[in-house]
């Protein structure tokens, strides 16, 4: 028994879908696909017990699952997974961007879950082939729209049984889901809600695992943004209520007036991929990244003088947010305080940045550091 490793690669069997969706009815969901609304012929799945490992890979039609009521995901919510996307270039060509950093990531998580290890070639190949296998919905990007098949690699515990422990059984899956442009109209920026009452995480939790129970736990305080009128939640560090840490589903980023392109510091937030590529490419930009602790009282200050100029969230879905003011309440004091970040619209910086992104991502510009991945 090897309850937390495979050592045995997958063998993915491909049964292609006998009757995928016919072409002009592809086309008109790829006409407005929205995000997350629209799931493709074909998934990838894998099965894993502590006796046999990995086994039954394969690439087939999208179907549902047919779970036990007594399994463990649906009880004591062991479950992780990732996000990423295949972005369609100019010429036809498919890519995925940095995809070994999220299946890097989804080791990690996995770790963190008490759930089997999942070879990280392993990851990439299955994400590959749900690409290959669903091809036709890639959007074509052409016109320079920001369109692209999201793709959602998943971990779930399976076993039927409700003692508290590590699940004997799981499955590992990957479904594709079209996205259209995150910012119809234009990049929009949002206000966030600083939350002093709800924490994402705290030391030793699992804030740095991309696990559904993170989100989970969001959700109230996401209603509470609303109902303050924001569109996100900033949250702070679960011990203090003072650090930065991030905005629930993107990591947050500050640029300054000399020129400093500042995030939190890991520990219990998680490491996007989308912030360790802007960390890499802001020396290009003529920003010096800096990673380290940021308290609310200095951004609050330095809103106040000037001196951080720009504020935006990141991650995969929409690239870079643009944060154009944030609200909160003074502790014990009920009084909200608002404050506008630089003149109110998104920012020179923050768009550049996301424009150097997408330009890598679609091929518009030389990948020097060989991030892309070509799939088609
Ligand atoms: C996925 C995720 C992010 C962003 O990560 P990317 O790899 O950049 O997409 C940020 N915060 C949380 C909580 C996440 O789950």
């Amino acid at each position: 028994m090897r309850p937390y490793d495979a050592d045995v690669s997958l063998d993915l069997d491909l049964r292609p879908a006998p009757q995928p969706l016919p072409d002009a009815e592809r086309a008109a969901v790829l006409a407005d696909p929205g995000f997350g609304r629209y799931f493709t012929d074909h998934m990838a799945t894998a099965r894993w017990t502590t006796d046999d490992g990995w086994h039954d890979a394969a690439v087939h039609p999208l179907e549902p699952f047919t779970l036990h009521p007594a399994a463990a995901v649906l009880h004591y919510g062991q479950e992780i997974f990732e996000g990423l996307k295949a972005y369609r270039h100019a010429d036809g060509s498919v890519w995925l961007f940095r995809p070994d950093k999220n299946a890097r990531r989804f080791a990690r998580s996995a770790r963190r879950l008490a759930l089997p290890m999942l070879d990280e070639d392993d990851f990439v190949a299955a994400v590959e082939a749900v690409v290959r296998a669903d091809v036709a919905w890639v959007p074509s990007a052409a016109d320079g729209q920001e369109t692209s098949l999201y793709l959602r690699p998943f971990m779930i515990a399976t076993e039927a049984f409700l003692g508290v422990r590590p699940a004997h059984e799981a499955t590992f899956g990957v479904v594709a889901s079209p996205a259209g442009p995150y910012f119809s109209g234009g990049v929009q920026g949002v206000n966030l809600w600083v939350t002093d009452r709800y924490v994402r995480a705290s030391r030793g939790g699992t804030g740095d695992a991309k696990t559904g129970g993170n989100y989970a736990a969001s959700l109230a305080a996401q209603a509470e943004a609303r109902d303050r009128g924001c569109d996100q939640v900033l949250y702070l560090d679960g011990e203090e209520h003072a650090w930065l840490e991030e905005a629930g589903t993107m990591n947050v980023f500050l640029v300054t007036a000399d020129g400093e392109l500042l995030t939190p510091a890991l520990g219990s937030i998680l490491e996007g991929v989308t912030r360790d590529s802007l960390l890499e490419l802001a020396p290009d930009l003529g920003l010096t990244p800096v990673e380290r602790r940021i308290g609310l009282a200095e951004l609050r200050e330095r809103l106040a003088d000037g001196s951080v100029t720009e504020v935006f969230a990141a991650g995969t879905a929409a690239v870079i947010t643009p944060v154009v003011g944030i609200r909160g309440e003074d502790r014990g004091q009920g009084a909200v305080y608002e404050q506008q970040v630089g003149d109110g619209t998104p920012g020179a910086a923050s768009l550049a940045l996301r424009a150097a992104l997408l330009d890598l991502q679609y091929g518009r510009t030389p990948d020097a550091r060989g991030w892309l991945r070509r799939v088609v």
